[in-house]
């Protein structure tokens, strides 16, 4: 190929020649003409303007529906069409569900894909309905309260979510959406140049637009868990006021109550007054709170007993031979008690806002009628800070579940099916990260078992943790022993790359225990939505609370009643939050494998989220390891749509004038011949097409549609 002709293949499994040398610079050569957008088969690859580029108009949206791939450049919106069509049958094969799985690294584009497709589906369905104006909002809303700002990006996903949009009659009819793993942690305390989760900037700005102060919040300096972003509160005022607006108006339209964002406020505002609860230690050893008027604050909008709130951050009860005693936390022990609340309610809220939502947008169907569905999954992006914990070691490890499903479907069925259909195929080998999935997954010595097992071993602690993964799991290739002790870490080279991790606090995070008797406390509460979030409780924690006066015997013995929490709580029948993440995963994968998959992947051109900036190192690192040259070249060589003959038969019997036609591999040549068409491949019980035949195969149809 001559120099000229670079950068213009809108296909790059259409190559001549290929490398890696070769795929990185068309890359390049697109996107230094703003062209993001590119394919490799039926794959779309994405790099990330970091600039509004005007094409995500009325008029792109119009080129893209219904439309021929080949007849637009590559696009995301073509990416929905090409869901949407596929889903209803049209001109392909049978109508089947769809999932669109979008990868990349944090910051890659990932969200804004998710919405750019979920935009266009609504297009497709000449969506003007109350319920499409509905969905358009939930991402809106969802980012509000579980996106935040991070290092590698202003608007960082700290949760993971599959959406599913239900169809009916090319309609449509409702949403479910499944949430991952929100990282509680950052309502506590964030990386230095990370900040906390958008809601409560918003929450400032909001309060600064109204004349009464409902929450009591005081100057945003205040506030420890709000130590970082405030200087970008200052400056970003009027648009974080705005955006505090644009999530009212998504609340109202999404059909939440006047009384349910009041709600939703005040819960959040509690989380902060909670936050600056601070306690003292006395001689005795009995610590409490120090001053009451954030305690004051966190109570009257949560709508508990004060005094039993200050009792439950600064002690427990224990049963010990049947009697109870009353054991004071430490200062250090009180306050995690009071993180531990903070990220429950925050967690909760989330949790809560989820189900609203669900529930609005639950699909009322026509019983006469199939349901179909598109699914789209946007998690949260491969990251790799200066110190990663155990968010971050989820986070990869959903990571690591995506590339392998990526990998089985890309490169291991497909290859199976060749071999075992019989047609000639030459291996294209590919990197298999299944070792590192093991790594984490399998039982008993996988990382999260192993956690789960110091975490149920009361003398634990993270080093031991370490400790054991050093012992059972060393041999591993893709772990690594650290040579510091403190803090207790270690390394996993990951597809993407290698990760060292600090496992402080990992134990605590994986039991993820509330401190006792909150929730009796919380139930009690005189405020609906603080009831309905701690409701049905004690099968989950196992912490029950005594409802009667019970004589209670404190550590230096003086006997005395109170209403008390007891701590039966028994981290062995909790699930923990390794385990729970682990399920959750599964049962992703589990609906992913049910739907044909579509593949976007986002690509970050460089780390300072800056536009016209290609880092070259950088972005030949994440097509190394996305596995993009092996991808186009099965995409080139490969067969991406196989149906059975039967199936082939059925939707192409009028080709040769047939009504009814069995389906064998006679049959099936017939028709491939009648089409002149040519590089397609008849197996033993399938038809092996490119994904450029399915079009021409519509093409003909259609003409022949026309023709009757
Ligand atoms: P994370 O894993 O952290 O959630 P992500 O992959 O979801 O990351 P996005 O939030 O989608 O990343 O994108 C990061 C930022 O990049 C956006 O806020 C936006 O500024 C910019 N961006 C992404 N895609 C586009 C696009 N198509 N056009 C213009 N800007 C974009
Ligand atoms: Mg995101």
């Amino acid at each position: 190929m001559n120099r000229q002709e670079k950068g213009y293949a809108e296909d790059l499994a259409t190559l001549a020649k290929l490398d890696d040398q070769i795929l990185l610079e068309e890359i390049h050569e697109r996107y230094k003409r703003d062209i993001i957008y590119t394919y490799v088969g039926d794959i779309l690859i994405a790099v990330n303007p970091f600039r509004d580029l005007g094409i995500y108009g009325k008029k792109e949206s119009e080129m893209y529906k219904m439309a021929k791939k080949s007849a637009n450049p590559p696009h995301i919106y073509a990416v929905a069409d090409m869901a949407f069509q596929s889903m209803i049958g049209h001109g392909g094969l049978m109508p089947a569900d769809q999932c669109i799985l979008i990868s990349g690294e944090s910051g890659a584009g990932k969200t804004e894909s998710t919405k750019l497709i979920i935009k266009q589906l609504i297009e497709l369905c000449n969506g003007t309905s109350q319920l499409e104006q509905q969905i358009l909002q939930v991402n809106p809303l969802l980012e509000a309260f579980g996106n935040a700002l991070t290092q590698m990006n202003d608007n960082s996903s700290r949760f993971g979510k599959y959406i599913q949009l239900r169809f009916q009659d090319g309609k449509v009819k409702g949403a479910k959406i499944s949430e991952y793993l929100l990282e509680k942690s950052r309502v506590v305390g964030q990386h230095e140049e990370d900040e906390n989760f958008h809601i409560f900037y918003y929450l400032f700005a909001g309060q600064s637009l109204e004349k009464s102060n409902k929450f009591e919040l005081a100057a945003t300096t205040n506030y420890r868990y709000l130590s970082n972003g405030i200087d970008s509160l200052r400056n970003n005022l009027p648009f974080l006021q705005n955006q505090y607006k644009e999530l009212i108006n998504a609340l109202d339209l999404v059909g939440f109550t006047d009384e349910e964002q009041l709600g939703l406020f005040q819960m959040v505002a509690s989380v902060l007054h909670l936050g600056n609860i601070s306690f003292q230690t006395n001689e005795n050893d009995v610590t409490t709170v120090s001053k009451a008027d954030p305690l004051n604050k966190a109570t009257d909008l949560l709508s508990v007993n004060k005094k039993e709130l200050s009792e439950c951050l600064t002690s427990v009860i224990t049963v010990t031979k049947g009697e109870y005693i009353k054991i004071n936390y430490s200062k250090e022990k009180a306050e995690d008690c009071r993180d531990a609340l903070s990220k429950a309610i925050y967690g909760r809220v989330f949790g809560w806002i989820v189900n609203k939502v669900n529930q609005l947008l639950a699909p009322d169907y026509n019983k006469n009628s199939d349901v179909r569905e598109i699914g789209i999954l946007d998690i949260f992006g491969f990251e790799h800070f200066e110190k990663n914990s155990f968010e971050q070691a989820c986070i990869n490890l959903a990571n690591e579940q995506l590339q392998f499903f990526f990998n089985q479907h890309i490169f291991k069925m497909e290859q199976e099916e060749y071999i075992k259909e019989g047609i000639g195929w030459t291996e294209i080998p590919f990197i298999d990260n299944k070792p590192l999935l093991d790594l984490f997954l399998v039982k008993p010595l996988g990382i999260l078992a192993l956690l789960d097992e110091e975490s149920r071993f009361p003398k634990a602690t993270d080093t031991t943790f370490v400790e054991k993964l050093n012992h059972c799991i060393s041999k591993n290739d893709h772990y690594q022993k650290s040579q510091k002790r403190s803090p207790p870490c270690f390394s996993i080279n990951h597809y993407a790359g290698k990760v060292t991790y600090d496992a402080t606090q990992w134990l605590e995070k994986n039991r993820d225990t509330m401190p006792a008797g909150i929730i009796e406390l919380l139930k009690e509460s005189k405020n609906e939505l603080v009831k309905t979030l701690f409701k049905a409780e004690i099968s989950r924690t196992g912490t029950l609370a005594l409802q009667g006066r019970r004589s209670v015997r404190s550590r230096n013995n003086k006997s005395r009643s109170r209403k008390a929490p007891v701590d039966i709580s028994d981290a062995k029948r909790k699930v923990t939050v390794g385990t729970q993440f682990k399920r959750s995963l599964n049962m992703l994968m589990e609906k992913m494998t049910k739907s044909s998959p579509i593949f976007v992947r986002c690509l970050k051109p460089n780390h300072n989220k800056e536009a016209n900036d290609f880092n070259i190192p950088y972005m030949n690192q994440q097509l190394l390891y996305t596995g993009m040259l092996q991808t186009t070249k099965i995409r080139r060589e490969g067969y991406a749509i196989r149906p059975t003959f039967q199936e082939f038969v059925d939707k192409y019997k009028v080709l040769i004038h047939k009504h009814k036609l069995q389906g064998t591999t006679g049959n099936c040549l017939d028709i491939l011949r009648s089409t002149g068409m040519k590089g397609y491949c008849v197996g033993k019980t399938k038809v092996f097409l490119k994904y450029y035949h399915i079009e021409k195969m519509a093409d003909i149809l259609a003409k022949f549609d026309t023709a009757a």
